[in-house]
């Protein structure tokens, strides 16, 4: 089949059963957006990689692809389809929308035993499932667990994953994952046991979510390995007697010394307020076939039952096997096991909920991949509503907040952290506080009044410099290195402003169509002395045209009448929340991603953010009040991209600063914000 045909299917299959939408993420190899399957309804997340960026990783992909398809965990996230055409591969994945365990301990500084817990007996069953089905994970970290929306953890990342010939048993060789949770043996290039490595890593993980920093940590990736090599690091005073015997188990030097996971699941620790192990079986076995789910496929396809089920049993992770999970996913929160009778692309989302506005549904997110249909332009009231986005204030029934998914009401706290908590992250003015970062500030006030951990001392320093991990990521750009932002800017709401005695322009406001933007440039331009800055025209440009090619797609394939009228229901129901989007900052909850600060004019907050961005040698453009933050590595590489947005909280009513990372390391990216947060005296 010539390549152009096969490139052409593949894209046309993502967009004919999902719509695309902003992104949500992005990894090593892959950027992820966020989609929405057309026939179920249901939200999904889209792994989007490039063949060619790939290179010599692609096996790597086949090899996370393979693990994701025998893998069916309720803390695994689901793999539903896979679609691979010349150029590109896309997974389409179980969406989690609460973001990384990272973002969630960073945001709360540390998490208390009790929630620590909870998370903590979760990992500890999707390991023993993992370990189980033959597999090693090698790559356990804070930034590949997700939070779905009952506030459970789904483990995500196999490309590092191993599967010995021999069984788990079998030693493995590469030496692979994230150096601040690589085991000892890892390091040092002996051949280990998968799940042993696992372990360790699970010890540096419990550590990081008990104390809200890293047990062994340095910029220096000689002096990091070697302190992970002695096996020291220093419990802090707030750590209780079982917490620092538990750690102690899982980090200790020698593998064979190590805690196995059969034993972690019913550890006195683990199974401590619960009185009972942990549930590691898998609650959707591989194979198991749903009656109502076949049913419902074969009204809506028109075929017998038993060809159905034979369909679906050939598990070929295409359209057929993405609809029956998605239902069965539906089924098990709950909701009907009901398929639209036919792709439409608006129906049971209600006005408030949508977010997407037909008429401009297809204006353009931001990126370049040629799958992209559409961008979700958030309405304050969908944001309001959506669970999605305000995690901390969603209340599920049935499950969050549960030992392994089960009834638990003591975790409330688990999903609706104290505003006072995220008020401690929060570094206004009033704390003092300057650049330093507060973590490091706990890592002082840890050091103060900790204990090294004592059996590992004794271990022999002999074979400390034998290292064969790649060094840690590069931090944060240095100043030599990083792009100097000319393009400062004052606040959207004024067209021009007096900013240190400089004349500033504004950017055109966040979702604005083009016309209005070529307005805006319009009047920018008569103003003497002004900066403009947009995002690229290029960019822009071509923005449109694919904004305009699919809107032509839609109106004439996808919508009916029927749906185009409901357009413009949609369409007159929420006009005023639609401009008050477009002129404003967001109104959101708060949740665990936001900073609250004391102030209570947007404007301000996000001038003094913006003058503190280039110091710290923080490229960014401006789209509202969103920022798209990035650093910059030696070689022109982004070696740190994420968005900050100004928005006003309702309860209590002040500003906050929604952050979200989307590429980097995540410690050096906490350290960064919290650096650019605390330096901006909000
Ligand atoms: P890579 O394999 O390139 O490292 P990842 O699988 O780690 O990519 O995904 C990159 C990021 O995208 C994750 O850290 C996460 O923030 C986001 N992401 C990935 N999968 C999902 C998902 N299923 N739901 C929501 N966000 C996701």
């Amino acid at each position: 089949m010539p390549v152009e045909r096969t490139e052409h299917r593949g894209a046309d299959e993502l967009q004919r059963y999902y719509e695309v939408y902003e992104t949500i993420g992005s990894g090593g190899f892959a950027k992820v957006k966020l989609g929405r399957h057309i026939l179920t309804g249901e939200k999904v997340a889209i792994k989007i990689m490039n063949k060619k960026d790939l290179g010599d990783d692609l096996p790597r992909v086949k090899l996370e692809i393979e693990a994701m398809k025998n893998l069916s965990h309720q803390h695994i996230c689901r793999l539903y389809q896979v679609i691979e055409t010349s150029t590109q591969i896309f997974m389409v994945l179980e969406y989690c929308p609460g973001g990384e365990l990272f973002d969630y301990i960073i945001a709360k500084d540390r998490l208390s035993e009790e929630e620590t817990r909870v998370f903590f007996r979760q990992i500890v069953s999707a390991m023993a499932y993992v370990h189980s089905q033959g597999y090693a994970h090698r790559d356990l970290k804070p930034e590949n667990l997700l939070i779905d929306e009952d506030h459970n953890l789904k483990l995500i990342d196999f490309g590092l994953c191993a599967k010995p010939k021999g069984g788990l048993g079998y030693e493995l060789m590469t030496c692979c994952g994230s150096p601040a949770y690589a085991a000892p043996e890892l390091i040092q290039g002996r051949a280990y046991i998968g799940s042993e490595a696992d372990v360790w890593s699970m010890g540096v993980l419990l550590f990081a979510l008990l104390c809200g920093y890293l047990p062994f940590d340095d910029e220096n990736c000689v002096v990091l390995y070697r302190k992970i090599m002695r096996g020291k690091y220093d419990n802090p005073q707030w750590l209780t007697p079982g917490s620092v015997l538990l750690l102690n188990q899982m980090m200790q030097v020698d593998p064979k010394r190590r805690v196995t996971v059969r034993h972690l699941l019913d550890h006195p620790w683990v199974i401590k307020d619960y009185n009972s192990p942990v549930e590691w079986y898998s609650r959707q076995p591989l194979g198991h076939i749903d009656e109502d789910c076949i049913t419902e496929m074969a009204v809506n396809m028109k075929r017998a039952r038993e060809s159905t089920t034979a369909l679906v049993k050939e598990w070929r992770y295409d359209h057929t096997t993405a609809i029956y999970l998605l239902l069965l996913s539906k089924k098990g929160r709950g909701k009907p096991v009901r398929l639209r009778p036919e792709p439409t692309f608006c129906d049971d989302f209600s006005p408030s909920q949508r977010g997407l506005q037909m008429g401009d549904a297809l204006h353009f997110s931001e990126d370049e991949d040629a799958v992209i249909v559409g961008s979700l332009d958030f309405c304050s009231e969908y944001i309001d509503d959506c669970p999605w986005l305000s995690v901390a204030q969603h209340t599920p029934q049935g499950v969050r907040g549960q030992p392994d998914g089960m009834a638990n009401n003591k975790d409330k706290r688990l999903a609706s952290p104290s505003v006072e908590k995220r008020r401690a992250y929060s570094p206004t003015p009033e704390s003092g506080r300057k650049t330093a970062p507060r973590h490091q500030d706990r890592r002082d006030r840890a050091h103060e009044q900790t204990s090294e951990n004592k059996e590992n001392i004794a271990v022999q320093e002999k074979d400390v410099d034998v290292f064969v991990l790649p060094p840690p990521r590069t931090p944060v750009s240095s100043k030599k290195n990083a792009r100097h932002n000319k393009n400062v800017l004052t606040t959207p709401n004024d067209n021009a402003k007096v900013n240190g005695g400089k004349t500033y322009a504004v950017t055109p406001k966040g979702g604005g169509s083009a016309s209005k933007e070529r307005n805006k440039r319009t009047e920018i331009k008569e103003l003497p002395n002004v900066e403009i800055m947009t995002f690229s025209p290029e960019r822009r440009s071509r923005s449109l045209d694919m904004a305009d090619s699919g809107k032509k797609k839609r109106g004439g394939k996808v919508f009916g009448s029927l749906e185009r009228g409901l357009d413009k229901v949609i369409t007159m129901l929420t006009p005023s929340k639609k401009r008050g989007v477009r002129d404003g900052p967001r109104k959101i909850k708060a949740q665990y991603n936001v900073t609250l600060t004391s102030q209570t004019n947007p404007d301000q907050v996000l001038n003094q953010i913006l003058s503190i961005l280039p110091e710290k040698n923080v490229d960014f453009t401006q789209k509202g009040y969103t920022l798209k933050c990035q650093t910059w590595g030696d070689f022109g590489k982004v070696t740190m991209a994420f968005e900050l947005e100004v928005c006003l909280l309702q309860r209590p009513e002040v500003v906050g600063v929604r952050r979200q990372r989307l590429k980097g390391d995540a410690w050096v990216y906490k350290h960064l914000v919290e650096d650019i947060l605390s330096t901006s005296r909000i």
